[in-house]
């Protein structure tokens, strides 16, 4: 459903040289027409990035404060980190454990909406939660702090990254993904409207890579990636854009 959709999450990584290889490595990549794309640099590094990465990939930040701009240490502001001037970024935090801090992301999220900024929205349990059952219900939970506070759907991207599978190169099984998504997409369906659970682009991050990404976009509710480790390389992350199906 949608247009397939692949972020790169730099995290907190590279040097000035990195970042210039890895660029060079996108510009002369050949990457499927039909696909977003997007990649988020660390802060620092969004002007080299935004000076010499092809318009055919958006720049997003990685944050944002939850409103306006000000006297906020270390913070950025929506309009800030919205580097190329329609993404936003990845909004993740601890959604699992605290309400407080569901709110606290779905505040930014609303935000940066209003500013007419898109969002990636994540969600996802955590090991124990998986193995008590509790999946579906710790992502609907998740869900719902992003339906309570965002006033429309038509900007979010909702990401789907199992904490047990980020970092750890323990990918989600084609089918365990496809089992969540589905149910997130009919959680949408009973919760927001048909119309945003067939247009909401729900994608997978967790240990993506050039070998598992054909097998998982396969999945009928996979609408695309969010890559950390492997974004770090222009090739590798190529593939995962071109596994379109
Ligand atoms: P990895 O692809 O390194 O597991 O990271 C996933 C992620 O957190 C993307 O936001």
């Amino acid at each position: 459903s949608g247009k397939f959709f692949v972020g790169g999450n730099w995290k907190c990584n590279g040097t000035k040289d990195s970042i210039a290889k890895l660029v060079s490595d996108l510009n002369s990549a050949t990457l499927e027409a039909d696909v977003d794309v997007v990649v988020s640099p660390p802060f620092v590094y969004i002007d080299q990035v935004k000076s010499s990465l092809t318009d055919r990939i958006e720049i997003s930040g990685q944050n944002s404060w939850v409103g306006k701009g000000g006297a906020f240490t270390a913070w950025n502001s929506s309009k800030t980190s919205a580097a190329s001037g329609s993404f936003l970024g990845i909004l993740k935090g601890d959604m699992s454990s605290e309400k407080r801090m569901r709110s606290f992301i779905g505040k930014k999220a609303a935000y940066a909406l209003s500013e007419g900024l898109g969002v990636i929205a994540c969600i996802g349990e955590k090991l124990e939660e998986r193995e008590a059952g509790k999946t579906f219900d710790v992502c609907f939970e998740q869900m719902k702090a992003f339906a309570d506070a965002v006033p429309s759907w038509d900007n979010v991207v909702v990401a789907y990254e199992p904490v047990w599978a980020i970092g750890t190169g323990k990918v989600a099984s084609p089918q365990q993904a496809q089992e969540v998504h589905v149910a997130v997409r009919d959680w949408l369906k009973k919760n927001v409207s048909e119309e945003v659970a067939s247009k909401t682009r729900i994608i997978y991050g967790g240990s993506v890579n050039g070998g598992n990404c054909a097998e998982l976009a396969k999945q009928e509710d996979i609408d695309g990636f969010l890559v950390g480790g492997a974004s770090l390389k222009g090739p590798e992350f190529a593939t995962i854009v071109n596994s379109v199906t």
